[in-house]
């Protein structure tokens, strides 16, 4: 029987340790393990680059909850992203939404585009604009839904299928909605990534990264890679990743009804100039979000009347606090222009409506009314 994934997600891969039967499932902290003869015979486990029986737990865990066949653990997110284009070569161009996170822009800015590979950055919630961006030489698409820090929603199956059709690869990048609420590879994906770092593992503890597959064949290249490579996500942070995989149903659900009294409170408020939140019925991603994911998330984004209010709210704030980072069962709020984006360019930030007036509010599981009282301190004349 296909299990809810609000029960995948506490159970994992094995419920509980085969050898001890240990509910939280043991740390294994060995790097090393011993043959069992001299014969090729194994117990699965050799060196812990290769793999490690509590790393083995959330990889399989991950995979289950994102309906692929294979995932892979990073020491970070990037280190997930750093890995993955390892798949591509020199001379290849891979399709970018332009609203991405700051980190990923300056990995193939800074570091891979050294490396001769090419990004075309475009609107993927225009699907037109996706086809057009295709070349000879283009392998992928890769892009966040929603988009990081505007919230824009991109048509997953859509651009799947302008992928399929080209014989391109779609990655999509799962951190702000998870698998609990979006499954990109039942709709078409071929590569999930994400910040392991933000709601999987939930607490603003640990930093992690994941990606996931369906496709054999990209499984071994990505399992090759990740040995090779070696920036594994440890034993122990594996454990911290697993435990908080346990509660991402009901953080999910709070942090999303949270959101939601928050982005009404915040459209409502005058000196609020816009809110860009997924599960605003007038959010133009809002019927495009409903037919391709189960939930809307906890990001919100909005804009203040007067850049001066910035500073006023920031410095006023009680509960939630100025911090980079999101998905936490703590409120943070960041100012993407100063922090998680200032290694993009001017021009580009203004283009994406990235300006001094905008703030971004990742909602944690604090009581809703201490949420709304904080912003209004802070937004008061
Ligand atoms: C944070 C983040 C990353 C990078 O992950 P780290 O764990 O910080 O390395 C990538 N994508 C998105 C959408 C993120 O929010």
């Amino acid at each position: 029987m296909s299990k809810s994934i609000a029960t995948k997600v506490v159970h994992g891969s094995q419920k509980v340790d085969p050898y001890t039967g240990a509910v939280s499932f043991p740390i294994y902290q060995s790097a090393t393990f011993k043959h069992l003869d001299t014969t090729d015979q194994r117990r699965g486990y050799d060196y812990s680059r290769e793999q490690n029986p509590t790393r083995q737990e959330v990889e399989e865990s991950l995979a289950i909850l994102e309906a692929g066949t294979a995932a892979f653990a990073y020491s970070s997110g990037m280190a997930a992203i750093t890995d993955l284009f390892k798949l591509f070569s020199p001379g290849e161009q891979i399709v970018v939404a332009d609203d991405l996170y700051g980190g990923t822009y300056r990995l193939f800015e800074e570091i891979y585009a050294g490396y001769g590979l090419e990004f075309t950055y475009v609107d993927t919630s225009e699907i037109e604009n996706v086809l057009a961006a295709v070349q000879e030489n283009t392998k992928a698409i890769f892009l966040e839904t929603p988009s990081n820090p505007t919230m824009k929603v991109t048509d997953i199956a859509a651009v799947a299928e302008i992928a399929q059709n080209n014989d391109l690869l779609t990655i999509v990048d799962n951190t702000f909605l998870t698998p609990y609420y979006q499954q990109p590879l039942q709709l078409g994906a071929d590569i999930v990534v994400h910040s392991g770092t933000k709601f999987l593992g939930g607490h603003n503890d640990t930093l992690a990264g994941f990606t996931v597959v369906k496709d054999e064949e990209l499984a071994d290249s990505l399992s090759l890679i990740q040995k090779s490579v070696g920036a594994v996500l440890s034993p122990f942070d594996s454990w911290l990743m697993l435990r908080g995989i346990k509660t991402l149903g009901v953080r999910m659900d709070k942090q999303q009804s949270n959101a939601l009294q928050i982005a009404e409170f915040l459209q409502e408020h005058q000196q609020v100039e816009e809110v860009f939140y997924v599960g605003l019925s007038e959010h133009e991603g809002y019927d495009i979000s409903c037919k391709q994911a189960s939930g809307f998330g906890a990001m919100i984004s909005f804009t203040v009347k007067e850049p001066k209010l910035v500073e006023q709210l920031l410095e006023s704030l009680e509960v939630i606090t100025f911090a980079e980072s999101l998905g936490g069962v703590e409120s943070l709020i960041t100012h993407p222009v100063s922090q998680t984006h200032q290694d993009i360019p001017e021009s580009i930030l203004s283009r994406l409506g990235i300006t001094e007036s905008l703030l971004r509010l990742s909602v944690g599981i604090e009581a809703a009314e201490d949420l709304v009282e904080d912003l209004e301190r802070g937004l008061k004349n």
